[in-house]
C-alpha cells in the first residue's frame, strides 16, 4: 500500500502528528494508499521553509527561473505514462483522458509560464509638463498558498503553482485529499528538475484542517483557490480580515445554447463531450442544454442515442469513455439529484439515472450518463451545481427567452453558443453573464486568455499575464527630474 508523504523544504516527510488518511481507488471502491492528515504544525513547517527560500528565489534571474520551470514541464512529459495512470487510478477518470488532456496540460502550464515570465512587463507613465516619470515595479508577494480540487488534479494544481513560482514567490500548496497522488509524484519531478529546496512545499490533508491552516496563516499573503462556491465563501470570510489577496475559481452551472442554424454534427459531437467528459466533473461542462424549438425533437432523439452508446467501464481500459465518479460520497450526492428529479422537481428522465455495475469492479462508483427534460428553470436541477454526468434539456422559442433562461442562475463561469448568425453571436457574447463564452466550440483553451467566472463562480482571473499580475504586487515609483 503506497504511503504518500508531504514535500517540505525539499524533503519527504511524514506528518508531525503521524496521522494518516485513507486514499480510495474509486474504480474499485477500495483503499489503496495512505496520505498525511497534516495539521497547522505541518503548514507552519512548510511556511518556514518557503519563507527561508523566498529571498534567493525572488532574486533568481528570469532565465534561471524559466529554465527550471521548463525542466519541470519536460519532467512531466517524460513521466506521462506513470502520471496518467496514477491520475486515472486516483480519480476514476478514463486513462485516455488523463493521457491526452490532464497530464499534457500540466506540462503546458509549466512550459507556458516558463516563457510568459520572460515576456512580462510593467507599466510606465510619464507625467508630461511636471517633469516626472512613474514606473511600476511588479514584485513577488512572498509566500503564497495554492489550494486545488479533485476533478482535474494535476492540471489545476500546476495551473496555480506554475505562475506563482514564475513570478518569484515561494509556495505552500495543498491538493485535494481525494486525489493527492499526482501532486506527490510532481514533488519528485521538481526535485529532479533542480527546483531548490523550500520553494515549493506540498502538504497533504483535509480541507477544513490543512487547507484552513493555509488560509488562516497570517503570513501567507495570497491564496489562489479553485473549488466549490461554499468553500470559496468560507475562505473569503477567513482571509478578508487579514486583507489577503484572493483568487477564487468556483462552481459553474453553464448553459449550452443550441440554435437551429448551427453546424449540427459538430455541435452534437461537442455536446456529448461538454455534457459527460470526465463524468461531467468539469467546472466548464455545459450542464444546462437549451435547444431552439425547430430542432428540439431531433436533437433530443440524437442526444439520447449518442449517450446510450457511451462506453462505461474500468478507467484503465482504453475503450472506456465514462469512468468512475471520484468518491462514494460524491456518487451519492449526484444520485440524490437524479432521485429528486421526477417526484420533487417536475423533470422527466429521458435516459440514464441508474448506478452501473462494472464486471470485476463491482464496488466502483459508476453512474449512467443522465438526461433530464425540464421546463422549470427555477428547479434545483437547473439552479444547483450537480457536478456529475447529468444534464438538463429545455426547449426555447426566441433569443430573448434563451438569454433569460441562460442568465437565470447564481453562477456565471462559462457558456457555449451554437449558431452561425454573427449578430446573434455578438449579442449573446456581450449580454451573457459569464466569464468565458465559447461560440461553436467548447473548452478550447489558449493559456494567454483570462480564465474565471462572475457571480457565484468566483473572483479574479487566472491565465496569462492575469495570473502573473495576481502573483505580484504593483508598486508605483514616481521620479521628478
Ligand atoms: P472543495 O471546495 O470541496 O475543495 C477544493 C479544495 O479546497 C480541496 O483541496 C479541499 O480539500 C480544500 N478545502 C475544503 N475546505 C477548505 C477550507 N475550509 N479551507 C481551505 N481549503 C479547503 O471542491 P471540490 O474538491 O469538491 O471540487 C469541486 C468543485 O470545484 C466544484 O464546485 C467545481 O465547480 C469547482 N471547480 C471550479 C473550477 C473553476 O475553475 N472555476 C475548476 C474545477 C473545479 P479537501 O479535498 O481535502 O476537502
Amino acid at each position: 500500500m503506497e504511503k504518500i508523504l508531504n514535500y517540505i523544504n525539499g524533503e519527504f516527510k511524514a506528518p508531525i502528528q503521524n496521522n494518516w488518511l485513507e486514499n480510495y481507488n474509486p474504480s474499485i471502491g477500495e483503499v489503496y494508499g495512505q496520505i498525511p492528515n497534516s495539521t497547522s504544525e505541518d503548514i507552519q513547517l512548510a511556511y518556514e521553509a518557503a519563507k527561508l527560500a523566498f529571498p534567493s528565489w525572488s532574486q533568481t534571474t528570469l532565465q534561471q527561473r524559466s529554465e527550471i520551470l521548463s525542466n519541470i514541464a519536460t519532467g512531466i512529459i517524460d513521466n506521462l505514462d506513470e502520471l496518467a495512470k496514477a491520475e486515472s487510478i486516483d480519480n476514476g477518470k478514463p486513462l485516455t483522458l488523463a493521457k491526452s488532456v490532464d497530464i499534457p496540460r500540466a506540462s503546458s502550464n509549466f512550459q507556458f509560464f516558463a516563457q510568459a515570465i520572460t515576456q512580462f512587463s510593467s507599466e510606465a507613465h510619464e507625467s508630461i509638463g511636471l517633469n516626472a516619470i512613474n514606473f511600476t515595479l511588479r514584485q513577488p508577494i512572498g509566500v503564497v498558498g495554492c489550494i486545488s480540487p479533485w476533478n482535474l488534479p494535476l492540471y489545476l494544481f500546476t495551473w496555480k503553482i506554475a505562475p506563482a513560482l514564475a513570478a518569484g514567490n515561494t509556495v505552500v500548496a495543498k491538493p485535494s485529499e481525494i486525489t493527492p497522488m499526482t501532486a506527490y509524484l510532481l514533488s519528485k519531478i521538481c526535485q529532479k528538475a533542480g527546483l531548490p529546496k523550500g520553494i515549493l512545499n506540498i502538504v497533504h490533508g483535509l480541507g477544513h484542517s490543512t487547507g484552513q491552516a493555509i488560509v488562516e496563516h497570517p503570513r501567507i499573503k495570497a491564496i489562489s483557490f479553485t473549488g466549490g462556491t461554499s468553500t470559496g465563501a468560507k475562505i473569503a470570510s477567513t482571509a478578508a480580515p487579514m486583507f489577503k489577496k484572493l483568487s477564487l475559481e468556483l462552481g459553474g452551472k453553464n448553459p449550452n445554447l443550441i440554435f437551429a442554424d448551427c453546424d449540427y454534427e459538430k455541435m452534437l459531437d461537442t455536446t456529448i463531450r461538454s455534457s459527460f467528459a470526465n463524468q461531467g466533473q468539469i467546472c466548464l461542462c455545459g450542464s444546462r442544454i437549451f435547444v431552439e424549438k425547430p430542432i428540439y425533437d431531433k436533437f433530443k432523439k440524437d442526444l439520447i442515442q449518442r449517450t446510450k452508446k457511451l462506453k462505461i467501464g474500468p478507467p484503465l481500459e482504453t475503450s472506456t469513455q465514462i469512468g468512475a465518479l471520484v468518491s462514494k460520497a460524491h456518487l451519492e450526492k449526484v444520485k440524490s439529484y437524479i432521485d429528486m428529479a421526477e417526484e420533487e422537481e417536475g423533470g422527466k428522465i429521458l435516459y440514464g439515472g441508474d448506478y452501473v455495475t462494472v464486471k470485476s469492479h463491482e464496488k466502483g462508483y459508476y453512474l449512467q450518463p443522465t438526461i433530464i427534460e425540464t421546463n422549470d428553470t427555477t428547479c434545483r436541477l437547473m439552479q444547483e451545481e450537480i457536478f456529475g454526468p447529468v444534464v438538463t434539456l429545455t426547449a426555447f422559442d426566441t433569443d430573448d427567452e434563451a438569454m433569460a433562461m441562460a442568465n437565470d442562475v447564481p453562477y456565471g463561469l462559462s457558456c457555449t453558443i451554437w449558431t452561425n448568425n454573427l449578430n446573434r453571436s455578438m449579442h449573446f457574447a456581450k449580454n451573457i453573464e459569464s466569464g468565458i463564452v465559447w461560440i461553436n466550440t467548447w473548452m478550447m483553451r489558449d493559456l494567454r486568455t483570462p480564465f474565471g467566472g462572475i457571480k457565484n463562480s468566483g473572483v479574479g482571473r487566472e491565465g496569462g499575464f492575469e495570473a502573473l499580475r495576481f502573483f505580484t504586487e504593483p508598486k508605483n515609483v514616481c521620479i521628478q527630474y
